[in-house]
Protein backbone atom coordinates (compact mmCIF):
# COMPACT_ATOMS: atom_id res chain seq x y z
CA UNK A 1 0.00 0.00 0.00
CA UNK A 2 3.06 2.10 0.49
CA UNK A 3 3.89 2.03 -3.08
CA UNK A 4 0.46 3.28 -4.11
CA UNK A 5 1.20 6.03 -1.88
CA UNK A 6 -0.79 5.19 1.43
CA UNK A 7 0.58 7.23 4.23
CA UNK A 8 -1.41 6.17 7.08
CA UNK A 9 -1.01 3.07 9.29
CA UNK A 10 -0.48 -0.33 8.20
CA UNK A 11 -0.09 -1.98 11.83
CA UNK A 12 -2.97 -4.25 12.81
CA UNK A 13 -6.11 -1.84 13.94
CA UNK A 14 -6.62 -4.81 16.80
CA UNK A 15 -3.50 -5.05 18.36
CA UNK A 16 -1.01 -3.07 16.70
CA UNK A 17 1.34 -6.07 17.32
CA UNK A 18 1.89 -6.88 13.44
CA UNK A 19 1.04 -5.41 9.91
CA UNK A 20 -2.29 -5.95 8.67
CA UNK A 21 -2.20 -8.98 6.44
CA UNK A 22 -4.57 -11.45 5.77
CA UNK A 23 -2.81 -13.94 7.37
CA UNK A 24 -2.31 -11.86 10.66
CA UNK A 25 -6.20 -10.63 10.23
CA UNK A 26 -7.87 -13.86 9.81
CA UNK A 27 -5.59 -16.22 11.57
CA UNK A 28 -2.67 -14.82 13.72
CA UNK A 29 -4.28 -11.81 15.62
CA UNK A 30 -5.24 -12.45 19.10
CA UNK A 31 -8.51 -11.18 18.78
CA UNK A 32 -9.37 -13.18 16.00
CA UNK A 33 -8.01 -16.13 17.76
CA UNK A 34 -9.93 -15.40 20.85
CA UNK A 35 -12.76 -15.30 18.78
CA UNK A 36 -11.94 -18.94 16.99
CA UNK A 37 -12.02 -20.01 20.84
CA UNK A 38 -15.25 -18.21 22.07
CA UNK A 39 -17.23 -19.54 19.13
CA UNK A 40 -15.73 -22.64 18.12
CA UNK A 41 -14.77 -23.96 21.70
CA UNK A 42 -11.64 -24.91 20.00
CA UNK A 43 -7.81 -23.54 20.51
CA UNK A 44 -6.23 -24.26 17.17
CA UNK A 45 -3.50 -21.52 16.04
CA UNK A 46 -3.39 -20.88 12.82
CA UNK A 47 -0.24 -19.29 11.59
CA UNK A 48 -1.71 -18.88 7.77
CA UNK A 49 -5.16 -18.40 5.86
CA UNK A 50 -4.23 -21.23 4.13
CA UNK A 51 -3.44 -22.87 6.98
CA UNK A 52 -7.29 -22.37 8.71
CA UNK A 53 -8.93 -22.70 5.49
CA UNK A 54 -7.02 -26.42 5.68
CA UNK A 55 -8.61 -26.95 9.09
CA UNK A 56 -11.76 -25.61 8.15
CA UNK A 57 -11.75 -28.37 5.03
CA UNK A 58 -10.80 -31.21 7.25
CA UNK A 59 -13.49 -30.58 10.67
CA UNK A 60 -16.43 -28.91 8.54
CA UNK A 61 -15.98 -29.89 4.76
CA UNK A 62 -18.97 -32.09 4.92
CA UNK A 63 -22.61 -32.23 3.64
CA UNK A 64 -23.73 -32.71 8.12
CA UNK A 65 -25.79 -29.74 9.43
CA UNK A 66 -23.29 -29.36 12.01
CA UNK A 67 -20.76 -29.35 9.19
CA UNK A 68 -22.84 -26.32 7.90
CA UNK A 69 -23.19 -24.51 10.80
CA UNK A 70 -19.13 -24.15 11.47
CA UNK A 71 -18.43 -23.03 7.78
CA UNK A 72 -21.45 -20.23 8.32
CA UNK A 73 -19.79 -19.49 11.72
CA UNK A 74 -16.91 -19.37 10.11
CA UNK A 75 -18.04 -17.05 7.03
CA UNK A 76 -20.10 -14.69 9.70
CA UNK A 77 -16.48 -14.49 11.76
CA UNK A 78 -14.86 -13.06 9.22
CA UNK A 79 -17.32 -10.47 7.91
CA UNK A 80 -17.81 -9.51 11.56
CA UNK A 81 -13.90 -9.05 11.92
CA UNK A 82 -13.75 -7.19 8.17
CA UNK A 83 -16.76 -4.99 8.86
CA UNK A 84 -15.15 -4.14 12.93
CA UNK A 85 -11.72 -3.37 11.08
CA UNK A 86 -13.48 -1.11 8.77
CA UNK A 87 -15.53 0.51 11.74
CA UNK A 88 -12.18 1.04 13.41
CA UNK A 89 -10.47 2.24 10.53
CA UNK A 90 -13.41 4.94 8.91
CA UNK A 91 -15.45 5.89 11.54
CA UNK A 92 -13.21 5.34 15.02
CA UNK A 93 -16.29 2.93 16.59
CA UNK A 94 -15.00 0.11 18.50
CA UNK A 95 -16.89 -3.29 19.38
CA UNK A 96 -15.02 -5.79 22.13
CA UNK A 97 -14.53 -9.60 21.09
CA UNK A 98 -17.32 -10.63 23.06
CA UNK A 99 -19.76 -7.67 21.59
CA UNK A 100 -18.38 -9.07 18.12
CA UNK A 101 -19.25 -12.86 18.97
CA UNK A 102 -22.51 -12.27 20.05
CA UNK A 103 -22.98 -10.68 16.73
CA UNK A 104 -21.46 -13.96 14.86
CA UNK A 105 -23.55 -16.11 17.26
CA UNK A 106 -27.15 -14.34 16.45
CA UNK A 107 -26.03 -14.56 12.54
CA UNK A 108 -26.18 -18.44 13.21
CA UNK A 109 -28.93 -18.70 15.75
CA UNK A 110 -30.88 -16.53 12.83
CA UNK A 111 -29.89 -19.06 10.14
CA UNK A 112 -30.29 -22.25 11.50
CA UNK A 113 -32.18 -21.64 14.96
CA UNK A 114 -31.08 -22.19 18.32
CA UNK A 115 -31.51 -25.69 18.95
CA UNK A 116 -29.58 -26.41 15.34
CA UNK A 117 -26.98 -24.16 16.51
CA UNK A 118 -26.96 -25.71 20.22
CA UNK A 119 -26.08 -29.06 18.73
CA UNK A 120 -23.25 -27.42 16.85
CA UNK A 121 -21.28 -28.23 20.56
CA UNK A 122 -22.39 -31.35 21.23
CA UNK A 123 -19.82 -34.31 21.07
ZN1 LIG B 1 -3.70 -8.02 15.31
Amino acid sequence: MRKWGFNGSLGCVFCSCSLETSDHLFAECLLYRNMIQKLFGRSEVFTSLNSELGWMQQVFGSQNVKSQVGRAMWHSLITVVWRERCNRVYLGNCKDCDVMCKVVREEIIGLFGRNIYESFFDT
